[in-house]
């Protein structure tokens, strides 16, 4: 039987071996490096796991499709941008994933994302594989024809590798309910199928599931309050800081402070706001999701409890909570240091890989409840799989149903984080058990289906 730490030694030369192999592509790197330092327990105690090319093929995207989007802006000029959708792994069942839409969109950046989403699902318990894919497309200031015709030139590529036995996309940075709607439309169109199950996060009466739009940022809610409830303690009455105000930022904001907790601060890549009677939704959600604004308009009409503070970064505002919930490695060392200054008691990631390996490290030694973004964040995918469900029998849930679902999803992707992180002697550590329980997961699926 081979020892933790030569299974590490070997792990760490497969990681040499995909820096070499995937140049140029940090953001992967990370992302392996994240996964592949925890998993020396599991596979130095289950030999079958140290089969030669298991973790190689679990590295290695099943398929990577890189397309030209042309497309015209309403001064009729044509335009470029590229479209990308890596499907990873499909082990337990459709690549499932979403679509970024966004400039700093590169392969990396996908395959970073696919990587996790391929733990993020095995870990919901539901029958889905990981993929992601995106643009550099930048849909700031763009009118609502141009997005059209973008999302549109996108799906007539797009339609030809997707299929809801095959691929499933759904949204994500960008991308909302207006793109699936146009995305949904010409895959209709090109297809003559009316195939609802083909894409998740569509609009009700059309094919959505209630609950999908809020279910990320519930999730994450759900999951901090597990943590919180491990150590004897509840929301009610905590402060908390949340980055961002897209979907996920919107939806923490809205289930903190229905459980009780205080979230004074938002942002988006202009600056914060910090607002000490707590965030008004209604406000937000004005802004954000009906005018398209930045936050400093939030600011501006609020009045005197909130003030915006142009390029600063929420981590500064003092708090129990930290619930980053924009982009990846928004929470470095020093935001880390920071919180700890300011007393954090956990931080749980909305957003994947927000905080970079220092920062968690950091947080981790200081004895912070941390939550890592595959399981912290999976209520997103696994309501999407619900929608999948519900689409493949033509039906729909009540609301109360859907949430009941994706309590019990939360609370058992808890359970199975902690225990399995206890079983491979790390107590607390939810990045190690959420690696290890999502790798068992797909890892038993690939040696059961041979060698493919
Ligand atoms: P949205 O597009 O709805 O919102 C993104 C928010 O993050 C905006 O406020 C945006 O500000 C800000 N942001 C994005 N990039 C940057 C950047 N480089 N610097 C500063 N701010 C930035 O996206 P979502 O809310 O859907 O996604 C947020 C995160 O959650 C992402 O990491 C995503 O992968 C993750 N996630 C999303 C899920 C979902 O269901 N939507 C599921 C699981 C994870 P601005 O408008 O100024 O760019």
């Amino acid at each position: 039987m081979t020892t933790r730490s030569e299974t590490q030694t070997t792990l760490d030369h497969l990681l040499t071996e995909i820096e070499h192999r995937n140049p140029a592509q940090p953001e992967f790197h990370q992302a392996a490096h994240e996964v592949l330092e925890t998993l020396a327990p599991v596979v130095a105690a289950r030999p079958e796991y140290a089969e030669p090319g298991l973790i190689e093929r679990l590295v290695e995207p099943e398929r990577q499709v890189i397309f030209r989007v042309p497309w015209q802006d309403d001064q009729g000029r044509v335009r470029v941008n590229r479209g990308f959708r890596v499907e990873f792994n499909s082990a337990l069942g459709p690549y499932k994933g979403g679509l970024r839409f966004h400039p700093s969109v590169n392969l990396g950046v996908i395959k970073f994302l696919g990587f996790e989403q391929i733990f993020k699902n095995a870990l919901t318990g539901l029958g889905i594989g990981g993929g992601k894919g995106g643009s550099d497309f930048d849909p700031h200031g763009r009118s609502d024809a141009e997005v059209m015709r973008f999302c549109q030139s996108f799906m007539t590529e797009l339609y030809r590798h997707i299929g809801e036995h095959t691929d499933v996309p759904a949204g994500d940075i960008g991308v909302g309910g207006r793109e699936i709607g146009y995305l949904f439309g010409q895959y209709r169109r090109i297809t003559n199928r009316w195939e609802s199950g083909v894409l998740t996060g569509k609009g009700q009466g059309w094919g959505g599931s209630l609950i999908r739009p809020e279910a990320t940022g519930y999730g994450n809610v759900l999951f901090a309050a597990a943590m919180l409830r491990e150590r004897g303690e509840d929301l009610e009455g905590q402060t908390a800081v949340v980055s961002g105000s897209g979907n996920v930022a919107i939806y923490t904001i809205e289930k903190l402070t229905a459980l009780g907790a205080n979230a004074v601060t938002c942002s988006d890549s202009s600056g914060y706001v910090v607002d000490e009677k707590g965030i008004d939704l209604d406000l937000l959600k004005q802004i954000k999701e009906v005018e398209r604004g930045r936050v400093d308009a939030y600011a501006e009409r609020r009045g005197a409890s909130a003030r915006f503070v142009p390029g600063g970064r929420v981590w500064e505002v003092p708090a129990d909570l930290a619930l980053p919930s924009a982009t990846q490695n928004e929470l470095d060392e020093n935001d880390a240091a920071t919180l700890i200054r300011n007393g954090v008691k956990a931080v749980s990631e909305g957003a994947n890989m927000p905080t970079t390996p220092e920062a968690v490290h950091l947080l981790q030694q200081a004895g912070v409840a941390f939550g890592p973004g595959k399981a912290a964040n999976a209520g997103g995918v696994a309501v999407s799989a619900l929608e999948m469900a519900q689409n493949h029998a033509r039906t729909s849930w009540t609301a109360a149903r859907v949430e009941e679902e994706l309590a019990d999803i939360m609370t058992s992707i808890h359970t199975t984080c902690h225990e399995t992180a206890e079983r491979y002697d790390a107590p607390g550590d939810y990045v190690t058990g959420a690696n290890i329980a999502g790798f068992e997961r797909v890892a038993d699926a690939m040696l059961a289906q041979g060698v493919i």
